[in-house]
């Protein structure tokens, strides 16, 4: 039985975990707060560790999906961290939405260590990662991806290798990028369908077919003109993907007009409590 680990069982990794060990893998899961790894093994079974190394050694993977660029630092390269416990050959796949700086740092040490490394952001939220429909976008070496891909069809429906090591972050920077642009867009053109006074669900059903359709506008709209933000991806993340973004940009040159404003938005957003709301509260600043 191919040992895996899971370390991070937030919103996203706790149903990835499952997924995996639903799909037969003998799982062993680490939660900074030990009552979810509990909680975790009483639904889906499988085993939890007191440290990342504890549930890393001895695995052939080591999946990982925490916070930011800290978050990872503190539970790979910390005393008890992955790398700690990691067996030589093992390989550890990074979900986190994190910079390609530190992807390219991680490669590095994992190489120096005779260990892999892949950075694997995910789009799809936690509908994606509840459904095992997730899609992953990597950064690393073909031959190792090659091996991960069949385990990650656990909760994936689709994924790539897109480069070198960061280039998994840097396709996820494109995603963030294009998501502000398309929720904007929508609040202002939601807004304005109000102040028109069309019916929404005629207006939905009518020009999501044709070409200003999205994923945004098909499993959003509802909540959006009902005002409801309590759910879903929360601005805090967005703001932070978008200043990994921001970051990348200064180093490439790219100009991000457009994404800097929404950015702004979701600072009033985050100033006026909504920090934990869904992206696509940005029609709220309309609301007032
Ligand atoms: P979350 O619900 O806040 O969970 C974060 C997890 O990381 C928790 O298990 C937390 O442990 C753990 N953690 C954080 N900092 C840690 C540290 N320093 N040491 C040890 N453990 C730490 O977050 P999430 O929604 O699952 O998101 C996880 C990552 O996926 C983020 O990078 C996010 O941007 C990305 N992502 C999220 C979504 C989404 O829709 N939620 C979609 C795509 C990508 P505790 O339980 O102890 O707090």
């Amino acid at each position: 039985m191919t040992k895996v680990a899971f370390i991070g069982l937030g919103v996203m990794g706790y149903p990835m975990a499952g997924h995996l060990q639903k799909a037969g893998f003998d799982v062993c899961v680490y939660n900074r707060t030990k009552a979810k790894a509990q909680q975790w093994h009483q639904e889906f079974g499988g085993s939890y560790a007191a440290t990342p190394a504890q549930a890393a050694n001895g695995c052939d993977f080591v999946f990982c999906c925490v916070g930011n660029d800290d978050d990872v630092r503190q539970v790979v390269l910390g005393d008890n961290g992955i790398f700690a416990g990691m067996n030589e050959k093992c390989i550890l796949v990074d979900h986190t939405t994190a910079s390609a700086e530190l992807a390219r740092e991680l490669d590095v040490i994992a190489k120096s260590q005779n260990k892999h490394f892949l950075d694997a952001p995910v789009s799809g939220g936690q509908a994606g990662a509840e459904n095992g429909a997730l899609t992953v976008m990597l950064g690393g070496e073909q031959e190792i991806f090659d091996k991960v891909k069949p385990v990650m069809a656990a909760f994936a429906k689709f994924s790539q290798l897109m480069g070198a090591a960061g280039s998994g972050q840097l396709a996820k920077m494109v995603n963030q990028i294009c998501i502000a642009g398309v929720v904007q867009g929508l609040a202002e053109a939601f807004n304005f369908a109000e102040k028109a006074g069309l019916d929404s669900e005629a207006l939905v059903q009518t020009i999501s077919k044709g070409a200003a359709g999205s994923w945004q506008m098909e499993n959003r709209y509802k909540t959006m003109f009902a005002g409801e933000y309590d759910f879903g991806f929360a601005v805090d993340w967005m703001r932070k993907d978008l200043g990994i973004a921001f970051n990348e940009a200064e180093k490439n040159g790219a100009d991000l007009p457009m994404t800097k404003m929404v950015d702004g938005f979701y600072q009033e957003i985050q100033e006026n409590g909504g920090n934990r709301w869904d992206t696509s509260s940005l029609i709220s600043r309309f609301k007032k």
